[in-house]
């Protein structure tokens, strides 16, 4: 019998419209890929459990329903995020040019600074007021997306342009993935967990 402790987690996934952020999950969870689009709809997370050490990790992981063509969430969206994962489409340079506005989304909605004095604090709206968090140690993660795309040949942000960015966030970890073919998923997933945890 196990007695591992149990831990929920609670993930979001943010980045424009047609990087795949469902097809990641839907890999990640149910190991299905469909090449047909259609707009997210429906629940607003999935689970997966995974064992981490001595833990049993529920993994809610919480996706937009089309709605980041609009960019609103709303607060029940971001409420109590554990992390932050971003994604964009390795072919795609607009992707990834949005991706400064999805992180600075992320921490206007889900960590808010106050003022005491003329020092900022930042309160992590997710873990309740006691919990002060500081924006720049969040836990994000980011993950560019489709690779598989022409064997790699039509992509337009290097990887090194990436890691630069990621570095220039305070060094967010950074995943390349396909969901279509199962490339690098569970990884980045486990590093979410991972990451998300620490963070707990
Ligand atoms: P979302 O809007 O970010 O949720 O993006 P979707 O998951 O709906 O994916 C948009 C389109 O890209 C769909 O047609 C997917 O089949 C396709 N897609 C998603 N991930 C990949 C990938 O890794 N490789 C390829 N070739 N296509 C992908
Ligand atoms: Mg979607």
């Amino acid at each position: 019998m196990s007695t591992r402790r149990r831990t929920l987690l609670k993930v979001i996934v943010l980045g424009d419209s047609g990087v795949g952020k469902t097809s990641l999950m839907n890999q990640y969870v149910h190991k299905k890929f469909s090449q047909q689009y259609k707009a997210t709809i429906g629940a607003d997370f999935v689970t997966k459990e995974l064992p981490i050490d001595d833990r049993l990790v529920t993994l809610q992981i919480w996706d937009t329903a089309g709605q980041e063509r609009f960019q609103s969430l709303g607060v029940a969206f971001y409420r109590g995020a554990d992390c932050c994962a971003l994604v964009y489409d390795v072919n795609v340079m607009r992707s990834f040019d949005t991706l400064d506005n999805w992180h600075e989304e992320f921490l206007k909605q889900g960590v808010r600074p106050f003022t005491l004095g003329n020092v900022p604090f930042y309160m992590d709206c997710t873990n309740g007021l006691a919990n002060l968090s500081d924006p720049r140690t969040f836990p994000f993660i980011l993950l560019g997306n489709k690779i598989d795309i022409d064997g790699g040949n039509s992509r337009v942000v290097s990887e090194k342009k990436a890691k630069d960015w990621c570095a220039s966030k305070g060094n967010i970890p950074y995943f390349e993935t396909s969901a279509k073919e199962d490339y690098n998923v569970d990884p980045a997933f486990l590093s979410i967990a991972k990451i998300a945890l620490d963070n707990e």
